[in-house]
């Protein structure tokens, strides 16, 4: 066993900062015995609008319910197709395969992950009704060239803003540009809650209401059901816990931010390692720090011997799961050489400068051998 382990994620240095704090909204919740849909939900809702200067926050119980509810709002149904990434997290597909919809690939540029008003273009069709820019790994979509993408051809614009909470393009953050955004709270986002949690934001009155509406069984009034809806609502601890983190969020990305700009200097010219593009426009996140090498499953390998552990977003492009099946005939170059090549390092607020120290260190040598 190596002398000293380096995990992926540690939330611990972010945790004990909050804890009393943590243990004080858990309290108040208890004493409250008020658990579903109360004050500490409407207030989040408050915070998190504000937090993004955005009209409406809907928490609901997941990322992935999220983007489903929010196609949904969007009346997206059987028979309309729908563009997402081919390097994303299957959420963001399953979402538009939970509609009923079509889902159709696009894929992203190779220097900044995400996908471009360009590949939109290249594969609408007569039956497209909406695009899924996924802000990935933190970094923000070029927003411009995607809106007049969905402008020309009447497409809305559903955000997956689940890995760039906090992020902007020219200013504004992500998750403000399309129509309405899915987010998630899972806990090792950006903003991630004690459990599983999530919201929508959107600018669009009627759109929010509807995501309301479907939050909570269609319900307008206490047994009155308009329409078929769900149970997707984020409940009231989750909602506490999710105010107090979200006071240090910007701190905690200021920290990611400064970590991501150490892996970048001192990473830099290794062996044939492609490090974070950052377009001028944006501020990015780092959810994640991702790098690509030809040599990613040895140095993989090696890293885990020094006891560093690192991962893989995403290691098969989504057109080769097994839900997809159908349209596995589908090329998608950028999407493998993507998945046969990137890795992500360790990162995470609070992560000692000797660790970084360590990681980079580590990775110098494997290419020192190369
Ligand atoms: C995490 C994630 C989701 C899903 O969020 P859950 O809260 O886990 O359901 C969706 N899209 C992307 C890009 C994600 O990273």
């Amino acid at each position: 066993m190596p002398g000293r382990v380096i995990p992926f994620v540690n939330l611990k240095p972010m945790h004990s900062q909050v804890k009393t704090e943590m243990l004080s909204v858990f309290s108040k919740v208890y004493d409250s015995n008020w658990f579903i849909l109360g004050n500490h939900l409407e207030s989040f809702e408050n915070n998190f609008a504000d937090y993004n200067d955005v009209k409406y926050t809907c928490g609901v119980s997941n990322g992935f319910n999220a983007l489903f509810l929010a196609l949904k709002s969007l009346g997206i149904k059987e028979g309309d197709d729908v563009i997402v990434p081919s390097n994303t997290f299957i959420a963001t597909a399953f979402a538009v395969l939970m509609t009923g919809a079509n889902v159709v690939f696009a894929e992203p540029d190779i220097t900044t992950y995400n996908i471009t008003g360009e590949s939109v273009v290249k594969v609408l069709t007569k039956r497209t009704k909406a695009v899924i820019p996924v802000h990935l790994y933190g970094q923000p979509c070029q927003m411009k060239d995607i809106i007049e993408v969905a402008m020309n051809n009447k497409l809305f614009i559903v955000e997956d803003n689940a890995q760039a909470v906090g992020a902007s393009y020219r200013n504004k953050n992500t998750g403000t540009f399309g129509d309405i955004a899915g987010i998630s709270f899972y806990p090792s986002k950006n903003l991630g809650a004690f459990g599983d949690a999530g919201a929508i934001i959107t600018n669009n009155k009627e759109l929010y209401e509807k995501v309301k509406l479907l939050r909570n069984y269609g319900a307008t009034s206490k047994y009155n059901h308009d329409v078929l809806g769900y149970n997707m609502r984020l409940d009231e601890l989750q909602a506490a816990f999710l105010s107090v983190k979200l006071k240090y969020l910007d701190e905690w990305t200021n920290d990611r931010q400064n970590i991501a700009e150490i892996y970048i200097q001192m990473l830099n010219g290794i062996g044939d390692i492609e490090l974070p593009l950052i377009a001028e426009d944006v501020t990015h996140v780092f959810h994640l720090f991702v790098i690509r090498t030809k040599y990613r499953s040895e140095l993989q390998k090696f890293l885990l011997a020094h006891g560093i552990e690192t991962l893989i977003h995403y290691p098969k492009p989504l057109n080769m799961q097994h839900p997809f099946a159908s349209i596995k005939n589908v090329k998608l170059p950028i999407a493998e050489e993507i998945a046969a090549t990137c890795l992500s390092l360790p990162l995470w607020p609070g992560m000692a400068a000797n660790q970084i120290n360590f990681v980079c260190k580590k990775i110098k040598s494997f290419f020192n051998k190369k």
